[in-house]
């Protein structure tokens, strides 16, 4: 019997299993194709909201606390793994805000570093994009990283460390009795643990038995596109109203991103390759005559609030949930694992846990 079982190997899932391997814990993940396959390695790999005045103080809160663990998280998984995560400190340049000034107050208010850049200094400092009439504010302290890369190497690194994987194996039931769940079916087997945490993302809610409350999960799909390597003059990710550029370490350009509510079809469209093919030509004109080399989809698990559930399941006591991370989840992802584990081995809380609970 295994002391913890962990259903979904996103971000969430393999960073909850990173927290829980650490007190020597036995433990299985259940994978239903292979490891950060899903919203996870569709994601951009922002480390942070991309508004946080945006945000409530729940998500701003976990989110603030993973930024700084990213660069020793990339640097251990890379000398532990040789997979390289690509942890970049490329810094954010938010363009066209509609709330400059709630932007700036944030910024100080959370003593983020920032600038707001004149369209003259924005001209000259970001020369290869096309030319600005309006200020821009400039984040520093703002990071990226690979998430397939990520994921790549969180894998290996359980794996070297005694983390048992059952991938390509959806879990199909909870066995449950009163106030317990007794096993997880898979095609065939029975796996059993003491405590059975749900990490599924998008497809969450439908492992949560029907005689509790159900978290409120719902798919919202996200399309992007990347262009081939190009010589890039400056790392800087670039924001415009709900489009990015995210510039990679190898010179690719990823462009992201649309917010589509198709229920669980994960399809690309032509209709979205053109406007995100558009929108990146328009801002960054090396691209104009350069042919995006990829498109994909993922469907991120938006709650109604955008606000994860982090928590016990009610009327179990074996049973939790880590999900509904939306659009965040992968710079939320260290404080939520930390949580979790925090709350399954009934430790103090590092965080208030009350605004990820299911009865908020
Ligand atoms: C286009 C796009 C861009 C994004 N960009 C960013 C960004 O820049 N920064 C950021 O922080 N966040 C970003 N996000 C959001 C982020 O990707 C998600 O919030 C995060 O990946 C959620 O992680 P997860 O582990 O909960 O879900 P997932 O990565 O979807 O993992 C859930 C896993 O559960 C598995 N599963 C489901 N059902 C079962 C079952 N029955 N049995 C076994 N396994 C099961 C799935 O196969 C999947 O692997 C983006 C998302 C998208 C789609």
């Amino acid at each position: 019997m295994f002391d913890f079982v962990i259903i979904g190997g996103g971000i969430i899932g393999l960073l909850t299993a990173k927290e829980l391997q650490k007190t020597g814990a036995y433990i299985a993940v259940i994978e239903k194709s292979s490891p950060g396959q899903q919203a996870t390695w569709a994601a951009g790999g922002i480390l942070s909201p991309m508004r946080p005045w945006h945000y409530s103080e729940a998500v701003n809160a976990i989110s603030s606390i993973s930024q700084p663990i990213y660069q020793q998280l990339s640097e251990e998984l890379h000398t532990q793994t040789g997979i390289d995560p690509e942890w970049l400190p490329s810094g954010m340049l938010v363009l066209n805000d509609d709330d400059m000034t709630r932007a700036i107050d944030w910024c100080q208010q959370h003593k983020a570093p920032n600038k707001l850049l004149s369209s003259e200094q924005l001209n000259k400092q970001f020369a290869h994009l096309k030319s600005f009439d309006e200020p821009a504010l400039l984040r520093d302290d703002v990071a990226t990283i690979r998430p397939h890369k990520l994921l790549a190497a969180l894998s290996l690194y359980l794996e070297d460390n005694g983390v048992s994987f059952f991938n390509g194996q959806g879990a199909k039931t909870l066995h449950t009795q009163p106030n317990q769940i007794t096993g997880v079916d898979l095609d065939g087997r029975t796996i059993k643990a003491k405590e059975y945490i749900v990490c599924a993302g998008a497809w969450s809610s439908k492992l949560i038995p029907k005689d509790s409350q159900k978290p409120d999960i719902t798919p919202v799909k996200g399309q992007m596109i990347c262009f081939p390597p190009i010589d890039i003059p400056n790392h800087c990710m670039v924001m415009d109203g709900n489009r990015y550029i995210i510039p990679r370490k190898d010179g690719r350009i990823v462009v992201g991103s649309t917010r589509e509510h198709t229920g669980f079809d994960a399809s690309t469209t032509q209709q979205a390759f053109n406007e995100l093919r558009d929108f990146s030509q328009q801002l960054y004109p090396a691209l104009s005559n350069i042919e995006p080399d990829a498109h994909w989809a993922g469907l991120r698990p938006s709650s109604p609030d955008s606000i994860p559930y982090i928590c016990r399941v009610d009327g179990y006591n074996n049973l939790s949930l880590n999900a509904g991370h939306y659009r965040n989840g992968i710079v939320t992802a260290p404080a939520s694992a930390q949580l979790m584990a925090d709350i399954v081995l009934a430790n103090p809380t590092r965080i208030d846990p009350t605004p990820y609970q299911l009865t908020r």
